[in-house]
């Protein structure tokens, strides 16, 4: 096969997760893995285009690097991550949330811990977004996902619906909430406590299933897109989700 011709600056901003999966393993993939898109239609949208199988990635990734990735790019179907390690529970109050958002607008995952008990029960939760003490009205969790101290992940919004988990004093644009998948560990984590293994190990798991998500084609980059919450709004050290940034990165 041709060596690839990639020109610089060629490339939209939603194709960098293929470029780099193009560029950073370069020769080492096997030609049946990678292909040039040469048909008119995508000449036209942006020029050369690179589809390479997942698994076959995953492996390359860990082979290069150690890091552990999904086996496999999971679907985001009706805008649930399809994993069995993910439990369902949109229920009344996700389940008829309909399209608010495109896919690629979301950039960023929001990381935020819940000042609360490590493993409250779902319904508990939900109720408290439903029954807020400032008297607001919620429809929904304010969290895409919940991990608890016993290290289940739990699914309270589908991903193609906003959850109002930041407010947005610094007036950003696109706003927190439009962009974000908004993920809380269930806990208070203001030093010097941290959450539990099985909880810092699901983070790292649902973070790589995101980042690695073939149809989140703006958000791969665990180091520019995983943010917390007190960062949205110039919170203190202790704030949102109460451990600093570099300690979160830590474990994805
Ligand atoms: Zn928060």
């Amino acid at each position: 096969m041709a060596k690839s011709k990639i020109r610089p600056g060629f490339f939209k901003v939603a194709n960098l997760k293929r470029m780099f999966v193009a560029s950073f393993f370069g020769t080492h993939l096997a030609p049946q893995f990678i292909r040039r898109a040469e048909s008119p239609s995508d000449e036209a949208l942006g020029g050369f285009d690179y589809l390479v199988d997942a698994e076959y990635f995953n492996s390359l990734v860990e082979q290069n690097t150690g890091l552990k990735r999904p086996a496999a790019s999971v679907l985001i179907n009706n805008g649930q991550i399809a994993h069995e390690r993910v439990i369902q529970q949109l229920q009344s109050m996700g389940h008829n949330l309909g399209i608010e958002r495109q896919l690629t607008d979301i950039d960023r995952i929001t990381v935020h811990h819940t000042v609360s008990g490590q493993n409250p029960s779902i319904a508990s939760v939900n109720n408290w977004w439903t029954n807020r003490s400032d008297g607001s009205v919620w429809t929904r969790a304010g969290y895409h996902f919940l991990i608890r101290g016993d290290g289940s992940i739990w699914q309270l919004v589908p991903i193609h619906a906003r959850s109002n988990g930041a407010g947005n004093p610094l007036n950003v644009r696109p706003s927190p909430n439009i962009r974000s998948i908004h993920i809380a560990f269930a806990g208070d984590f203001r030093a010097p406590a941290l959450p539990t293994q099985e909880a810092i190990d699901s983070f790292g798991f649902l973070c790589e299933l995101l980042l690695g998500n073939s149809q989140l084609t703006n958000l791969y980059d665990a180091s520019a897109h995983i943010v917390g919450h007190r960062m949205w709004r110039n919170g203190g050290a202790n704030d949102c989700p109460g451990v600093p940034r570099t300690t979160y990165l830590s474990w994805v």
